[in-house]
């Protein structure tokens, strides 16, 4: 016997119309490429994003259609995400910071047919427009005051001449929840970028479950700022849901420096915000240098990378800042786990919640998760045996972009690359990414646990540990190493800082100071950089 429910599908156009209906005066507020700070509301985007909508009908962009965003966290890209994916065509977020060949590779790859960009990105677009072939017309997004002169870009179209062309009268269509609704690329430390292309039913479904209390816990009391791109998997879900939680929503722009942050922050009255941990440290280091507090900011998500947990202390000790790490990736949605507390552990002391608290926390409803060895066996969830992760639900890819890897589930399983634990409650600690394991003698070194405890040195500011070449054991740690400004700090304190806290054969070989060290386009450390540049360090 069938339910007797309506029959609707789950659409990223109702995500739009409901926040319109429903939370229609909540805001939206944008630093713009312009510099000034702008301000509308969700029944404001919804009417633009279809009036936009009705722009891509007339421009011939049809159902499945590619469209490429090169755009900052702003009013304009949110009305993207819903015109392109609410017509039916497919909305393709491109990370600026990779490299103008392989933004013209993905673009290539995806077949896209219109590119809406920020005007920070003209330069670029202007180098990589010839090798761009399916692209029918670029967009830039600004007004016909701020429309370049001279370019020689093709087909050049203006967003705000769009928007006022086209008729309010443009109806979100209805059609199969499992339609393709946006694609994000892997920014591919190995090899090429590979699409994960997500449906209107994937995205709806991670929306609603990552708003929930163990998870973002978004409501619309709250004012977010998402720190993290919207190139990067979709800004984590929240121009998804935040609307649909009718939150007000407040857009950086391109200003991430700590001042600029801050000081939107303040203004705005920010309640909640997400980012990785490097952007964190700008933001601290200023706030710190500056001796400022936070008037209205409670909490933050951070991942994407493991977050240090001195970070995480320098947070909620000194600004109390309640600190949500959350673990997932590009192929998730991104969002797999989040780390809140349970009953249980609030009896403990507090020092023994913040333990729980650093682990990158507990499956939220919709995925599940398991850790096997080589042989594909499962492991205990002990806490302490550790193994590759493996992941399944309604919002992990299936396989990529047009075939790209083949086939990658492994008995209806995705395979993250990750090494974890999971303990008895169900809590994830990743040790590593496969490829950044330290193997020594056979055994296992988790990087990640080894920079924590780097971090967590007064004079460390960033930390990043590899396995290098050693005749006797295969592997061992070489930890790299940008002290704070000012601070002096040698190798011998440094290893020495390392006795008792994990066990003797986990600690560095060696320590080298650099002056900084390489970030990829998504803010995190690139350490096959560093594994190249290191290959031949000769260890003592
Ligand atoms: P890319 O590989 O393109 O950077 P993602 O941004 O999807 O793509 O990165 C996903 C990976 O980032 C995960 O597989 C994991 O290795 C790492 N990661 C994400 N969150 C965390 C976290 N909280 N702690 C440790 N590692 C994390």
């Amino acid at each position: 016997m069938m339910g007797q429910m309506m029959d609707q599908p789950l659409l990223v156009s109702s995500i739009i119309q409901f926040a319109a209906r429903h939370y229609g005066g909540s805001e939206i507020v944008s630093r713009r490429v312009e510099g000034d700070i702008h301000r509308t509301t969700y029944r404001d985007c919804e009417l633009r994003a279809r009036r936009m909508a009705g722009a891509l009908e007339k421009l011939g962009v049809r159902m499945g259609d590619r469209v490429a965003t090169l755009a900052w966290n702003g009013y304009r890209h949110m009305e993207l995400y819903y015109a392109v994916s609410g017509s039916g065509a497919v909305l393709h977020t491109i990370n600026p910071r990779l490299h103008p060949e392989q933004i013209a590779y993905i673009i290539n790859h995806a077949e896209g047919q219109y590119l809406f960009f920020d005007m920070t990105f003209l330069p670029a677009i202007e180098a990589m427009a010839r090798h761009c072939k399916t692209i029918k017309g670029y967009v830039a997004m600004c007004d016909r005051a701020h429309m370049p002169q001279e370019t020689g870009i093709p087909t050049l179209l203006c967003y705000e001449d769009l928007i006022a062309a086209s008729s309010s009268d443009y109806a979100w269509p209805e059609f199969d929840e499992r339609s393709a609704a946006a694609l994000c690329y892997t920014s591919g430390t190995t090899g090429n970028p590979k699409g994960a292309l997500y449906s209107h039913r994937s995205t709806v479904l991670h929306a609603y479950a990552s708003s929930m209390p163990n998870a973002l816990n978004v409501s619309s009391s709250d004012v977010v700022l998402p720190v993290v791109p919207m190139f990067h998997v979709n800004a984590w879900g929240l121009p998804y849901s935040v609307p649909l939680s009718g939150a007000k929503m407040v857009f950086p722009g391109p200003a991430l420096d700590g001042k600029s942050l801050y000081e939107l922050f303040e203004s705005e009255g920010v309640t909640f915000s997400a980012g990785v941990p490097t952007v964190w440290l700008g933001l601290i280091n200023y706030m710190m240098q500056n001796e400022l507090r936070f008037s209205t900011f409670r909490r933050t998500v951070i991942g994407g990378s493991a977050c240090p947990p001195a970070m995480m202390d320098t947070l909620i000790d000194r600004f109390g800042v309640e600190v949500v790490h959350a673990w997932g990736m590009t192929e998730m949605s991104p969002l797999g786990t989040a780390c809140t507390l349970m009953a249980k552990h609030r009896a403990l002391p507090p020092d023994e919640q913040r333990a729980v608290l650093r682990k990158q926390g507990h499956a939220i409803y919709g995925v599940d998760m398991k850790i096997v060895d080589d042989d594909g066996s499962e492991l205990p969830w002990d806490g302490a045996t550790y193994g590759h992760l493996l992941v399944k639900g309604p919002w992990v890819v299936s396989g990529y972009f047009r075939g790209e890897g083949g086939e990658v589930l492994q008995d209806g399983w995705f395979p993250t690359g990750d090494v974890a634990t999971i303990d008895a409650d169900g809590y994830l600690t990743i040790t590593d990414r496969s490829k950044d394991v330290i193997k020594s003698g056979g055994e296992w070194i988790g990087s990640i646990d080894l920079e924590n405890i780097a971090m967590a040195h007064p004079a460390v500011l960033q930390a990043a540990c590899i396995g290098v070449q050693h005749p006797k054991w295969a592997e061992r740690p070489l930890l790299v190493v940008v002290r704070r400004p000012g601070a002096d700090l040698s190798r011998e304190e440094l290893l020495a800082f390392f006795e008792g806290k994990v066990a003797k054969w986990w600690i560095p070989d060696d320590v080298v100071f650099a002056d900084a060290l390489p970030v990829g386009g998504t803010g995190k450390i690139q350490k096959n950089k560093l594994r190249d540049a290191y290959q031949d360090h000769r260890l003592p």
